[in-house]
């Protein structure tokens, strides 16, 4: 195990990425010393016989401020969020829980000297104003989501907490993230994954985006890297505090679908734009990563070719193992 790492808590445990980062910080660092944290969703097994799990509300600071001192924690990975699509349905909840669960964590770990502190922003800081192809690190922040807002705010408070308190706090804006464990929690890429579940059950998808909508995603293995690395990267090496763009793959939904047709040749998709696209129209095509390559050795493993041949395999090995139904 690292020296540097005594306690991981990982909040939003239960989600998309959660449920996978946990299991790989509990292979990586010992299982014990890894606490699973969620919240209202139902854990699943693998999550539950790994290692310790907690169920508390990230906005409720007492209830975040006692699981710390008794696992003593010393590394927080603060995942727990509402994203863009549900966001948009519930724009105070958003804010709430993604600037209420930002600030306790922040300020729990200024108060109890915590080590470190992941926290990730996403793609959804950039609006309309920012260039959409190859968007630079550093360019206008104005998004047209709650979600995107509660992004900006928070990469500049995880910024304010590293200059005022010295609290060594790191970040990557996540594109969309692409994996075969468990399924999305309400974002606007969710297209990206669902689209492969009904391939394989269904041979037939309705996508909620336009054909021609190009956005950047990233397979799950590409996302953990990038997540773990930038943890254990020299302190001497993280020049950004607010957070880093991170790159890996872009393609239109149709790309993605003909992709899939490869291994599923009878695969129909038909696209009904709802109110996703207008989100989706917002955010980059693809990201300018240079200076997280530059500064910590950021590089992606996986291409759209390689991603779909490794979803496929799993979800078809895990449907066949589930069986009928
Ligand atoms: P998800 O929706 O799958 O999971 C979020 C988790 O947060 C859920 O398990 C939920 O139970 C938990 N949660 C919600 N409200 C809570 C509360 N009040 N208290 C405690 N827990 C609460 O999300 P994800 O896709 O795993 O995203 C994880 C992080 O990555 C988020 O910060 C998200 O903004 C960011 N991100 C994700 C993507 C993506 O494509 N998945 C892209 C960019 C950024």
């Amino acid at each position: 195990m690292s020296k540097n790492i005594k306690k991981i808590l990982v909040t939003g445990a239960t989600g998309q990425i959660g449920s996978e980062l946990t299991i790989e910080l509990r292979r990586k660092y010992s299982k014990d010393h890894v606490v699973a944290a969620g919240h209202r969703k139902e854990p699943g097994k693998k999550l539950l016989e790994t290692g310790p799990y907690e169920s508390f509300d990230v906005a409720d600071r007492e209830s975040l401020h006692k699981v710390i001192g008794k696992h003593g924690i010393d590394t927080v990975y603060h995942l727990a969020a509402v994203l863009s699509a549900t966001g948009e349905e519930n724009p105070q909840l958003a804010w709430h829980v993604n600037m209420d669960g930002l600030y306790n964590v922040l300020e729990v770990a200024r108060e109890n000297h915590l080590t470190s502190v992941f926290w990730p922003s996403s793609i959804a800081v950039f609006g309309p104003e920012a260039p959409r192809v190859n968007t630079p690190q550093n360019t206008v922040l104005i998004p047209t989501t709650m979600y995107g807002i509660t992004k900006v705010a928070g990469e500049l408070l995880c910024n304010y907490y590293f200059a005022r308190f010295g609290l060594d706090v790191r970040s990557v804006r996540y594109p969309g993230i692409i994996s075969a464990e468990t399924l999305p929690g309400g974002g606007t890429t969710d297209y990206a994954v669902e689209i492969f579940y009904e391939a394989i059950k269904h041979k037939r998808y309705t996508c909620f985006v336009r054909e021609d909508t190009v956005l950047p995603m990233m397979y799950m293995p590409d996302c953990i890297k990038a997540s773990i690395s930038l943890m254990e990267a020299d302190a001497t090496k993280i020049k950004c505090r607010t957070s880093y763009n991170v790159g890996a793959i872009s393609f239109s939904a149709g790309e993605l679908a003909s992709e899939i047709r490869r291994y599923i040749p009878e695969f129909q998709c038909d696209y009904k734009p709802d109110f996703r696209q207008k989100i989706a129209d917002s955010w980059p095509m693809s990201i300018d990563d240079s200076i997280a390559r530059e500064e910590w050795d950021w590089k992606p493993t996986y291409d759209l070719a390689s991603m779909t041949r490794d979803m496929i395999e799993k979800l078809r090995a895990r449907f066949a193992a589930e069986g009928p139904g």
